[in-house]
């Protein structure tokens, strides 16, 4: 194997080492070129077995013991299995015998009087102890047993083994890994505090002890994250130099004719928001902000100050929603905001006549709409606008990160605001969002009634049953959401939407008015049931997720939620949101699936009892990751293969100072010392180093 035309991009089936069979199981895990081999990292390390002697042995315990082979035998058991069995001696002289099913092939390496290391669970049998399927190490001579290290575990897939992996490793490591480029320069490198690149290679995969695997999965997670951040602070930097916002600057007239026009006063915390807002808004450099606030925090009005500032200023502003609904009643709250005014608010949606839609795509155009509310119809490429100035999306975590992305990206570079119900972490706004500035909003408006929170189980309900027909005696509306739409063949344990439909409409509450919404209804048709529910037509709506966000209905303040432990915390916490809109106190009724795990309980007594949509949030970060949060598609975080933006927030820290000092130094990256790290970066986030689907 010496040949010196291997590199690291050689395929691996050059290699005489690799046998042919192994091929297809390492393309299964994307494994194809030599390089592919190297950055494949453990996924965890075995940790080497203590050393003992006889007299510290104990039942089931793993460990290491040195001892001679005395005496082999070997024969086929009655079920047609190989069996091969050593009689050794351990170095204090009790007697073990080591037993391999299936593996003739170890008859070769064992002949009495030879020393070896056996790894393995001790078993006593009476008599004496037992290990099966030890791992053995022959040791020659009088030499001391070589180190006892750490040994990698890999992911694999069927057919492919730990000991086959780390042979593998064993062989083309060493032979390769002083070719790997070096993209961190010494200077970098001694300010991180990392070791070089074929240093780190070696022992990320055969550590020296885990102080050593842990430096060296920390230079390969810091060189990711470096990577990455410089993709973010150049895009920035870029974004900042070259785009030009209209100056929106909230002068003291202008402020207070907007703070007359809202419709209450502002909390403390939305006036610190309307600041950062203003003051963003007041530069060229276009805004890149998230307003994140609890569900009914009071987040409209901001963004209606933002629009209204926007207005001000002759630019016209857009705000996106993620269904009709929602958008509508952002028009009709802005409509209201804007009587006696000249400010032109108009609507796009898809369910729009193809007629009345030319219509409010030409006036836009020309600029006769200053305010533009919609849905995703406003991603379609047919809309233009004359001026615009400020974009705002609506509970972000329902678009995909190519429909945020494109909602700005306009010819005109217009201030952009994102507005959230679950708080992002930091590194994860940087990173998703192209590193967003964040405003947030803490304390609710004053005045709202209290929501209860109740759990029980489907066995338990009758009881619930009767006090929402209360409720709904006293004049309120229930919502009843199922998680399902249909009955599923195979799992009829989960609610769904139609099954709880008819079990209500002619068993649990015949007498009430029962309305049905799930996302397989037309539009007209959903808008139809939602109008009914709104109007107060319907006693009950049973429906999906699909509520989650939007529908305000304050007099419905009876909520039950089944199967409720198939359901995010932030997302249950978004639905209570629905249930405590008015005046009118709130019930909440979350029912566990029957025979639902003890964790999922657990989960959902957090949910009765916390009340506060930033600390479910960070509860369900860490019991479910960012996807969540982020929304089910496209979230738009960066694919990094070792680094995590959650659990090594520090390094996210760290890498961002460090991209931030080097490019106030080098801002295009054009030092030689950089052009590795450069090239890295191009390769990974594109030609214009952009997050590659981050507008
Ligand atoms: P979200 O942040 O979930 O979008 P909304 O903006 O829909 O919340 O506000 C929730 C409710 O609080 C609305 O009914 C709204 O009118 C009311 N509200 C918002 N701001 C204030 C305020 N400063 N004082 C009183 N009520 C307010
Ligand atoms: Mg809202």
């Amino acid at each position: 194997m010496s040949d010196s035309s291997i590199t690291i991009y050689t395929s691996l089936a050059r290699f005489p080492a690799i046998s042919r069979e192994i091929l297809p199981l390492l393309a299964r895990l994307g494994i194809r070129r030599a390089v592919d081999l190297l950055f494949y990292f453990p996924r965890s390390y075995e940790q080497p077995a203590p050393l003992q002697s006889a007299s510290q042995f104990t039942e089931n315990a793993r460990v290491s013991f040195v001892a001679t082979v005395q005496e082999i035998d070997e024969r086929v058991t009655q079920s047609g299995k190989h069996m091969l069995g050593a009689q050794v001696a351990e170095q204090g002289g009790a007697a073990v015998r080591l037993l391999w099913f299936n593996q003739p092939f170890r008859r070769n390496e064992l002949r009495p009087g030879q020393r070896l290391l056996a790894t393995g669970i001790l078993k006593s049998t009476g008599l004496n102890w037992e290990v099966v399927q030890p791992q053995v190490q022959l040791l020659s001579g009088e030499e001391a047993m070589s180190d006892r290290r750490p040994l990698p575990i890999y992911s694999l897939t069927d057919g492919l083994k730990q000991p086959t992996m780390r042979s593998i490793m064993r062989q083309v490591i060493p032979q390769l890994r002083d070719q790997v480029d070096e993209v961190l320069p010494e200077t970098l490198r001694h300010r991180m505090g990392v070791t070089d690149i074929a240093t780190a290679l070696r022992d990320i995969h055969f550590p020296a002890s885990n102080q050593c695997a842990e430096r060296a999965s920390r230079r390969f997670k810091l060189q990711e994250l470096l990577v990455l951040q410089l993709a973010i602070s150049w895009q920035r930097q870029e974004r900042e130099g070259r785009a030009r916002a209209p100056r929106c600057e909230p002068t003291g007239k202008i402020h207070s004719r907007i703070l007359n026009r809202l419709k209450y006063q502002l909390t403390a915390d939305q006036m610190r928001a309307i600041e950062d807002i203003g003051r963003d808004m007041s530069r060229e450099i276009p805004m890149n902000r998230l307003l994140q606030g609890d569900v009914g925090s009071g987040k409209t009005l901001v963004a209606q100050y933002a629009m209204l500032l926007c207005v001000a200023h002759g630019c016209q502003a857009t705000l996106m929603a993620p269904t009709e609904v929602l958008a509508r009643q952002h028009a009709k709250g802005l409509t209201e905001s804007l009587a006696s005014s000249r400010v032109r608010v108009s609507i796009l949606t898809g369910s729009m006549p193809a007629a009345e839609r030319r219509q409010v795509l030409s006036q836009v155009a020309l600029g006769e709409v200053d305010l533009l509310v919609g849905t995703h119809a406003l991603l379609s490429s047919d809309l233009s606008f004359q001026r615009l100035g400020l974009a705002i999306v609506d509970e972000q975590h329902k678009f995909g990160v190519m429909q945020r992305a494109k909602l700005r990206v306009d010819a005109s570079q217009p201030h952009y605001l994102v507005l959230s119900a679950t708080p992002i972490p930091r590194t994860i706004a940087m990173t998703a969002f192209g590193d967003l500035d964040v405003s947030t909003i803490r304390t609710k408006p004053p005045g709202r009634a209290p929501v209860h929170t109740y759990v029980t189980s489907r066995e338990n309900l009758k009881g619930w049953w009767r006090f929402v027909e209360e409720q709904i005696t006293a004049g309120r509306q229930a919502y009843v959401i199922a998680p399902r739409v249909v009955e599923s063949a195979d799992n009829n344990e989960i609610a769904s939407a139609e099954g709880v439909f008819a079990q209500l409409t002619t068993e649990l509450l015949p007498h009430r008015r029962i309305g049905l919404l799930h996302g397989r209804l037309t539009g007209p048709e959903k808008e139809k049931v939602l109008e009914q529910f709104v109007a107060a037509d319907l006693d009950v709506l049973v429906a999906t997720t699909v509520v989650e966000v939007g529908i305000d209905v304050p007099n419905a303040t009876v909520m039950t939620i089944l199967d409720a432990n198939r359901l995010g915390l932030s997302q249950l916490h978004q639905l209570r949101g629905r249930a405590s809109r008015g005046s009118h106190t709130g019930y909440v009724c979350a029912v566990a699936t029957s025979g639902s795990e003890a964790s999922d309980s657990a989960r959902l007594e957090a949910f009765a009892k916390c009340d506060d949509g930033f600390e479910l949030a960070e509860m369900d970060l860490k019991l479910r990751g960012p996807g969540d949060l982020l929304g089910t598609s496209q979230s738009g975080l960066p694919p990094l293969r070792i680094a995590n933006l959650i659990e090594d927030a520090e390094l996210v820290a760290l890498a961002q100072q460090i991209a931030r000092e080097i490019l106030s130094h080098d801002a295009q990256l054009q030092s030689p010392d950089l052009e590795k790290l450069k090239q890295q970066t191009i390769r990974r986030y594109g030609q214009s180093m952009q997050l590659s689907d981050v507008g």
